[in-house]
């Protein structure tokens, strides 16, 4: 879907699909340079994280591994709920593996530093988080991305896997929502 399938909808595109690809080429470089000579599994949060994971992963020049968590911070409206839940847990044992969580939104903070935690007590030789987008002044809790791409204002936004009650995600660039919408 492109913004101007849905132009009433949306106030302003923040980040075009182009724009993001350019980005997500620039992190993948960083990675590859970063994890030489080491295994590396990526793990994508479900289902926000779909798109970024898809093309961070073909746009990393190396042999990698893809796993998959599912977590909920989330009910279905814009604001954390603040209890966090995983809904589908990796399938790859990480002991011993290089772990980068893969995601595209760090809000409040709450969702990766439980996850970072959670996965910290299994004995992986690494933990790092890859981000498409943070919002700074949302932070409550301690989460240190070594990988994001862009920081944004509090401004909830959508496309590119975010979403606003499941809708948006096949949003191909990256936009705020007109307030229209949640009322
Ligand atoms: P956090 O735990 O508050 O950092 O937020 C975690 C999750 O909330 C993200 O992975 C997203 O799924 C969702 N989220 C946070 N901010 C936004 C937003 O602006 N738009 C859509 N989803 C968001
Ligand atoms: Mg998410």
């Amino acid at each position: 879907m492109e913004a101007s399938d849905v132009e009433h909808e949306l106030v302003n595109v923040l980040f075009t699909e182009k724009q993001i690809h350019a980005r997500l080429d620039e992190l993948a470089e960083q990675i590859a340079a970063d994890y030489e000579g080491k295994d590396l599994l990526i793990v994508g949060i479900l289902r926000g994280a779909a798109m970024v994971m898809v093309d961070l992963a073909r746009a990393l020049p190396r042999h990698l591994e893809m796993d998959w968590m599912a977590i909920s911070s989330y009910g279905s409206g814009t604001k954390s709920s603040g209890v966090v839940r995983i809904l589908k847990d990796l399938d790859t044992d990480i002991t011993g593996r290089h772990v980068l969580i893969v995601d595209e939104i760090i809000d409040t903070g709450l969702t990766l530093s439980w996850l970072v935690n959670s996965l910290g007590s299994r004995n992986a030789a690494s933990v790092e988080i890859c981000t498409l987008l943070r919002k700074p002044e949302a932070l409550t809790m301690p989460v240190e991305p070594r990988y994001v791409g862009w920081d944004i204002p509090n401004e909830f936004v959508v496309g590119y896997g975010l979403d606003y009650r499941q809708r948006y995600r096949n949003l191909r660039d990256i936009a705020t929502l007109s307030p229209d919408v949640y009322s």
